[in-house]
């Protein structure tokens, strides 16, 4: 008896819950029918580049929804700024409708995410990421040389990789997560240890050939058919070592800031110098570990540094790290740090110290104070009230691919016989509020969880229901 007063309880104040949405924001059908009109005011009052596709129903006033992409053309200014690097990934969306988000985001000078692009879809297929991929080429970013950083993904490769796509070289250079591949791994090749999946993430992240190499051999002795796969997988795709620097250091997609950005946009501190706080607060921690090293001038810029042995923590590393070259007229080291991360190694850093040279001229421009304003430059300017938003030119009523459309004879006069939704009045949230105090047993502790929701639903207004 107890636990079905649980669930009488729990299911009323699960309705108490929707119908206060509902009463506030309208419902999910009609928040999706919406979709369309608040885009074409984000494109009338900020160039929002949209690009919408769906399916004909037999009323030609209506449409089966099967994708919508967009993106800020203040993103498209920003990125003009940042590192040549794109990082794309999708992930499932909550709610009613069983639809995917897809994102492109590069990296401001302070490492954060820098949203690119956004698609949503009813289902993430090769079909899908050829659309996402190819309209980013289109309305995003033309630069050539970009490094592309996507899982291990047959359709994605399938989409690179064929003819035509600026996605492959020269136009662009596929890497892949390591991460991703890591876990790939492990799920194809089971190890209860976990012991070769530790080998593969070192493996990737090695500077050096020789020590990538080393992993490798170890793989090959424990797990041989997992080396076979891992073999047939090119290594400058998912390997540091053999990256020529095209993909910055960034060796994995996080996940967690790159869908953030739908949240919140981060805020980074700046100093009043040349580079973003954390480059600066980087040179600091380096410049206080490399005081240690021995420095030798050789001939034309390139300096031999020497131990310190006894702060080298992995003893097999220890060797390769003893003794390395620093050439400053390219840039480079031996340990491969310097080269593959565009950022001074310690070496490099030990040489600026002795040697009394101003480190910054070697540090990328991409993460420079000046770069990061940049990237910020472009305005947003702010959307005009509700009922000055013009209507969706030439996108019919839009129902999403899990709902049935009304009936042709019902459905007459289509879009243009949709009311717009009105912002809630104060007597309206006030009466959504006793709603929910009406039906409230207060012993319940979900009840901080439906104040949080409506707090939450106020906050993002029409987008919660298409986004969560
Ligand atoms: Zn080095």
């Amino acid at each position: 008896m107890e636990g079905e007063e649980v669930s009488d309880a729990k299911t009323l104040l699960q309705d108490a819950k929707k119908n206060a949405i509902k009463r506030l924001f309208g419902d999910w059908d009609e928040s999706f029918r919406f979709i369309p009109k608040l885009m074409s005011a984000l494109h009338s009052s900020n160039g929002l580049l949209v690009d919408w596709e769906y399916d004909s129903l037999p009323n030609p006033e209506h449409a089966s929804f099967r994708r919508v992409f967009w993106a800020f053309s203040q993103s498209v200014e920003g990125f003009k700024h940042c590192r040549p690097v794109v990082v794309v990934d999708s992930k499932q969306l909550k709610g009613r409708y069983n639809m995917k988000l897809m994102i492109a985001s590069g990296f401001d000078a302070a490492y954060k995410s820098f949203p690119l692009a956004f698609a949503v879809t009813k289902e993430v297929s090769i079909d899908s990421w050829c659309w996402f991929l190819t309209r980013i080429r289109e309305k995003v970013t033309q630069r050539k040389g970009l490094c592309l950083i996507t899982r291990h993904h047959p359709d994605i490769l399938a989409v690179v990789n064929e003819p035509g796509s600026q996605w492959k070289e020269p136009w662009a250079y596929h890497r892949f997560c390591l991460t991703h591949l890591c876990s790939q791994f492990s799920r194809l090749f089971p190890d209860h240890h976990h012991h070769t999946k530790y080998l593969v993430m070192q493996a990737g992240s090695s500077t050096q050939k020789a020590e990538f190499d080393s992993y490798m051999k170890d793989i090959k002795e424990k797990s041989p058919e997992g080396w076979k796969w891992l073999d047939r997988i090119p290594p400058h795709q998912w390997a540091l070592a053999h990256d020529s620097g095209l993909r910055y250091g960034v060796m994995m997609i996080d996940r967690k800031a790159l869908f953030a950005v739908c949240r919140s946009f981060q805020k980074v501190a700046m100093t009043g110098g040349v580079y973003t706080e954390n480059v600066m607060r980087k040179f600091q921690e380096s410049l206080i570990d490399s005081g240690a090293y021995v420095v030798t001038p050789l001939e034309s810029d390139a300096f031999q540094v020497s131990g310190p042995s006894e702060r080298v923590s992995m003893r097999h590393l220890m060797e390769k790290y003893k003794e390395c070259i620093v050439e400053l007229n390219d840039s480079t080291c031996t340990c491969g740090k310097f080269q593959r991360k565009r950022f001074p190694c310690l070496h490099a850093l030990a040489v600026f110290q002795k040697m009394k040279i101003n480190p910054l001229p070697y540090v990328d421009d991409c993460y420079s104070v000046e770069s990061y304003y940049k990237t910020y430059e472009a305005t947003f300017s702010p959307v005009p009230e509700m009922s000055a938003w013009p209507e969706a030119s030439g996108v019919p009523t839009l129902f999403p691919h899990v709902i049935a459309p009304p009936p042709l004879k019902v459905s007459g006069k289509g879009k243009g016989k949709s009311k717009s939704k009105e912002p809630p009045s104060d007597e309206e949230l006030r009466n959504a509020i006793l709603d929910i105090l009406k039906v409230m047993d207060f012993k319940m502790s979900s009840f901080t969880d439906i104040i949080k929701q409506l707090g939450m639903s106020l906050r993002l207004g029409v987008f919660i229901s298409f986004l969560y």
